[in-house]
């Protein structure tokens, strides 16, 4: 997920309802457990190490003490920060480093980071080496990265992933009223909110959570430099909403990677419960509505999702583009056919998203236009429209098969990982957290 969608996802939070938060445990067991089955990653393992080249074959005298691969017994370290319009050349003359060099540099590190990436208000170390006094300069343009520039002799830079340590770690939270703003008050990351929404996005509605609504989480935790850093993947999932209870397992084989619930069955579905997310359903199918725009009784047979001008519709499954065009009643619109059975239909929009147009294949959850008030529309919204054998269809209604679970030979495995992972979510304690600091512990 790019950080835009998560920001995108984050924003919906906000707006949704209010949970008093999220207890953090680690149970320790868990290690054990997810690594005997055998499907997960380890929870401690390293993403990725790199190291500088030649770090090994340095001698040591000291106890080496290693940072961004250098061992600072052997350098002077200096930190600043770098100022508003401050240039690397302004920098760099501060540490006697010839413009020459600071010239070559510019060129060399050009394709891999530029020196234009530096950013104000971001740190940087100027290591000198106290044998030969060649000095490099460290830059961390993010917490998963570093940057080393080599100022001297070899001019150049490298840039190198730091270690992610995974830790498997545990949440859960009660409905209040905004989910979004206890998260942020308890130091939680919403790519944890997000992350959930991915587990269990087609079985609840996220539009239309409630009051005492309450959910339990196991994750993988990121660790860099012993810090917290980003979310790892979610391992279980549980949501209770409307007194419905869904579980999202995560399961991985070399065919299948995934969430299940608990009878094997992928999450995913055929069809999104919505082509546009963050909607409001301003009108629902009706067969005896009153036209607003032309006062009369006409059947209403699509659900009118009202939203800003631009926001993306997505195709809300995989299917073929039969028509992107124009006309008098639907403005622009674009309709997709699914299977031999199911089309879906999207009217009013402002335009089509790039590249669509009749005969190309979509995919669930692709951008096919922005939302707008073209043809006979009130106010910018998207009027969906869905068809089963060539009739139009109240989707809110329609009860699809559900898809087919994991195969017999994936399924006992599956069965007895989902056994660990629910036992471990349903032991996980509510916490109510206030913003005062009071803590109501409860239970179920
Ligand atoms: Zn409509």
């Amino acid at each position: 997920m790019d950080t835009k969608e998560v920001l995108i996802r984050a924003k919906k939070w906000l707006i949704v309802n209010k949970v008093y938060l999220l207890g953090l445990l680690v149970p320790i067991s868990l290690l054990f457990v997810y690594d005997s089955v055998g499907n997960f990653q380890s929870p401690s393992s390293s993403k990725q190490k790199q190291l500088p080249q030649g770090v090994a074959a340095m001698k040591v005298s000291k106890k080496a003490e290693y940072k961004w691969g250098f061992d600072l017994n052997q350098y002077d370290v200096a930190s600043g920060t770098i100022q508003k319009n401050e240039f690397l050349s302004n920098i760099l003359e501060r540490y006697d480093v010839p413009y020459e060099n600071v010239h070559q540099l510019s060129i060399n590190a050009k394709d891999i980071f530029s020196v234009s990436k530096l950013r104000a208000g971001y740190q940087y170390h100027i290591l000198t080496n106290k044998e030969c006094g060649n000095k490099v300069m460290v830059y961390e343009p993010s917490v998963y990265k570093f940057v080393t520039y080599e100022l001297d002799g070899n001019i150049g830079v490298d840039v190198y992933e730091k270690d992610i340590v995974l830790d498997t770690v545990t949440s859960s939270g009660i409905i209040e009223s905004s989910l979004w703003n206890a998260m942020v008050d308890n130091g939680m990351d919403f790519e944890l909110a997000a992350k959930m929404e991915d587990a269990l996005a087609w079985s609840v509605d996220f539009h239309h959570i409630q009051k005492e609504d309450r959910f339990r989480l196991i994750y993988e935790q990121e660790y860099i430099d012993g810090k917290k850093a980003g979310i790892g993947k979610i391992i279980g999932a549980y949501y209770k909403n409307y007194g419905n209870e869904y579980y999202a397992i995560r399961y991985k084989n070399e065919k299948h990677d995934g969430f299940y619930d608990e009878n094997g069955r992928t999450m995913e579905k055929v069809f999104l419960k919505a082509p546009l997310k963050y909607s409001r359903i301003s009108s629902r199918y009706n067969k005896r509505r009153f036209h607003p725009v032309l006062k009369r009784v006409k059947p209403h047979l699509g659900t009118d999702y009202a939203a800003p001008y631009g926001t993306p519709i997505y195709a809300v499954g995989n299917g073929v583009v039969t028509k992107a065009s124009r006309t008098r009643g639907n403005g622009n619109y674009v309709k997709i056919k699914h299977d031999k059975i199911y089309s879906t239909q999207y009217l009013h929009m402002q335009k089509f998203a790039k590249g669509i147009r009749p005969g190309i294949q979509v995919k669930q959850g692709q951008v096919i236009g922005y939302v707008g008030s073209t043809g006979l529309a009130t106010g910018p919204h998207v009027c969906f429209r869905f068809w089963k054998n060539n009739k139009q269809v109240d989707h809110l209604r329609l009860n699809f098969p559900p898809p087919e679970p994991l195969p017999k030979e994936d399924l006992t495995k599956f069965f007895e990982v989902r056994d660990i992972i629910k036992k471990d979510l349903d032991a996980i304690p509510y916490q109510r957290v206030e913003k005062e600091g009071v803590e109501l512990a409860l239970n179920n």
